[in-house]
């Protein structure tokens, strides 16, 4: 990556736009925290905000609820994850229609892991969705939603090579997903490889970065390898020595994002999907840093300045 400098801005007319991605929260406190992220992040005005889903369908009430909250009780737009999980066809079919009956237009398909956790064997239900292809195809026969699906810059684990991990990303535009939303990666030139690889398959949907704020960097080092992300070693380097200091960690850890950010900016990437963690603080930052700002959201950044 290259030196950081913050004094780049998006060119003249170059309108950025932003998502942000929730987990359903589980107890009374972490849904009092998830209302006040959403309460700040919504005069932000993103795209859209998506709600994630368990393993197994294990929070599938939790997400119902957390996606019909966000439609009655902000003006923010919700998408809903959806996995293939140990669910039959019909199971997930009659989730689809749950939503689409509740008024969700947006979703995420996703294969999903294993319930027994990532690095298990993935074993598809006998009756169900094989992938997330094949689960594009079920949502586009129930309804004309927007579709997102997962894309990644330094291949699913699971993808014996690039060839075969761009070559699912096919299948899945085919059956009819509108845009392809990364797994979180901190080496911009592996995302620009990617998206250069899918365009030469003939991929032209939008490839839209997954960006991770780091909130914990021993966490986040713990579980990106068996997300396939991997953690370069420069980014190590600045967080050395940080975990006993909250404050030196989040203010490196705003700066880390929004080096990444604004290089992808110049880079000619006006979309960006934030994985949350249900916190607002580092995403109000780093949106702020690209000219995505409560009362100016929805102008072109350039006209923001
Ligand atoms: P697919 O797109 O079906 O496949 C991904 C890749 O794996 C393909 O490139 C393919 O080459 C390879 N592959 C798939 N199946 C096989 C196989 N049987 N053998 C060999 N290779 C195979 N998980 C959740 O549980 N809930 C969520 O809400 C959630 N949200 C996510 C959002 C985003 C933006 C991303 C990037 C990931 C998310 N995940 C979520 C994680 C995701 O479920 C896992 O990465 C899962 O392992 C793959 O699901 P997928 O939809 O990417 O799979």
């Amino acid at each position: 990556m290259n030196e950081p400098n913050f004094s780049r801005r998006p060119d003249i007319g170059q309108k950025i736009a932003v998502s942000f991605e929730f987990f359903p929260p589980r107890t009374d406190d972490m849904e009092t925290r998830l209302w006040d992220t959403v309460q700040r992040l919504e005069p932000l005005a993103p795209r859209f905000v998506s709600v994630t889903y368990g393993a197994g369908g294990s929070t599938r009430e939790r997400t119902a609820r957390t996606v019909n909250r966000i439609l009655t009780g902000s003006k923010l737009t919700p998408a809903a994850h959806l996995t293939c999980v140990d669910a039959t066809r019909g199971d997930i079919d009659t989730v689809i229609a749950e939503f689409a009956g509740m008024g969700v237009k947006r979703f995420v398909a996703l294969r999903g892991d294993p319930a027994a956790g990532v690095g298990a064997r993935y074993q598809p239900h006998p009756g169900g969705y094989a992938n997330g292809a094949e689960l594009v195809s079920a949502l586009k026969a129930q309804g004309d939603f927007d579709i997102s699906v997962s894309a990644y810059p330094e291949k699913h684990p699971e993808s014996p090579d690039f060839a075969t991990d761009i070559e699912m990303l096919k299948r899945k535009v085919d059956n009819g997903a509108t845009r392809a939303i990364t797994q979180f990666f901190f080496d911009n030139d592996l995302y620009e490889r990617y998206v250069e690889r899918a365009r030469r398959a003939g991929i032209y949907i939008p490839i839209v970065p997954g960006v991770l704020p780091i909130h914990n960097f021993t966490q986040v080092a713990n579980f990106s390898g068996r997300c396939g992300a991997h953690i370069p070693a420069w980014l190590g380097e600045r967080f050395d020595g940080l975990q006993a200091d909250p404050q030196t960690h989040a203010l490196v850890a705003a700066a880390v994002a929004a080096e990444q950010v604004m290089d992808l900016v110049e880079r000619g990437v006006s979309d960006f999907h934030f994985y949350t963690m249900n916190r607002a603080d580092l995403v109000v930052a780093v949106c702020h840093m690209i000219g995505i700002r409560a009362h100016s959201a929805g102008v072109p950044a350039s006209a923001a300045a």
